[in-house]
């Protein structure tokens, strides 16, 4: 039985090192190139899984080699991945072109992750069992309510991590526990809700201000400002699915809000000093490490 479940994207990240992005029409030369597992549903699973929660993983990947790819990533992560599908047609794909200066262009196909429905019986079970539900936005709205739903009828604590950027539904707001936003997933929330305080729509509220660490808001509660440790950033690529990973996985082992905050500040600080997404995400010991 998991602690953790996580319901949401898979992809491969194809990332092609580049001197200059290409203008339309134009054909460069890639520098370096390398295949990543990413997704944000896959880097949250391996963020909570590698701060040490047993964790499940409902997700989509496409009968291809890079769904081969995923599924073995996440049984080396110790992942239980007995929910997931593999579908017709291609895997989630990211073709990344990325510049000296870090400037970067993507493109993005949503593959199986677009099909992540609908969520059946035994999915239900597995988020019913667990203590924490954690979610994105990258697999069909629906599905992400229905899991909410699951969450809400077995007592699981429902978060969701908003991003990227959509309009939320009432019924899913009124079924999350907790919220996880960036600056910009949090403005855009308060004027497309009309909420003064995020917490009007759900009771826990995070929001994550990068270099700054991050804010809890909890409803008739004081904020919690936790400042994230200096240290040397060369790639913030899951650095936010990082941090969500690391807070569900504290809050499923009963930490109190502020502490697994505390906890998910200083695992994002490490993710930050590595290159890529999932390769940067820290295991327990490095964590508690930095913590000490
Ligand atoms: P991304 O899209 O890059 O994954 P995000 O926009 O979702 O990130 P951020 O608020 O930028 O989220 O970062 C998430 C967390 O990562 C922060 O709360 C902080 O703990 C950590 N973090 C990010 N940047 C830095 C940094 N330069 N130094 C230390 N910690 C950082």
């Amino acid at each position: 039985m998991a602690a953790v479940v996580v319901v949401g994207s898979a992809n491969v990240d194809q990332v092609f090192r580049v001197d200059r992005i290409p203008e339309p029409g134009e054909t460069v030369l890639s520098t370096g190139f390398a295949n990543a597992r990413g997704g944000k549903g896959q880097n949250q699973a391996v963020a909570a899984a590698r701060a040490g929660a047993s964790t499940a993983f409902i997700a989509a990947i496409g009968d291809d080699g890079f769904g081969r790819l995923t599924a073995e990533g996440l049984a080396e992560d110790g992942i239980d991945s007995s929910r997931l599908r593999t579908l017709d047609g291609p895997t989630g794909t990211a073709l990344i072109a990325v510049d000296p200066r870090g400037e970067n262009t993507i493109i993005v196909e949503a593959g199986a992750n677009g099909r992540l429905a609908p969520l059946d019986e035994a999915d239900r079970s597995v988020i019913a069992a667990a203590s924490v539900l954690v979610m994105q936005l990258e697999i069909p709205l629906e599905t992400v309510a229905e899991a909410a739903a699951a969450a809400r009828a077995g007592g699981t604590t429902a978060l969701l991590n908003a991003a990227p950027i959509a309009e939320l539904p009432d019924a899913l707001l009124a079924n999350l526990d907790v919220l996880v936003v960036n600056e910009h997933e949090a403005a855009h929330l308060r004027s497309s809700s009309g909420a003064a305080e995020l917490t009007e729509l759900v009771p826990t509220v995070v929001v994550t201000l990068g270099a700054e660490g991050a804010e809890l808001h909890r409803r008739g509660g004081d904020v919690v400002r936790v400042p994230a440790p200096r240290v040397t950033a060369v790639d913030a690529t899951g650095a936010g699915d990082t941090f969500c990973g690391a807070f569900a996985a504290a809050l499923a082992e009963g930490a109190e809000a502020g502490d697994a905050v505390r906890f998910a500040v200083t695992a994002a600080s490490l993710s930050v000093q590595e290159h890529g997404a999932v390769p940067s995400i820290p295991h327990r010991a490095a964590i508690d490490a930095a913590l000490a």
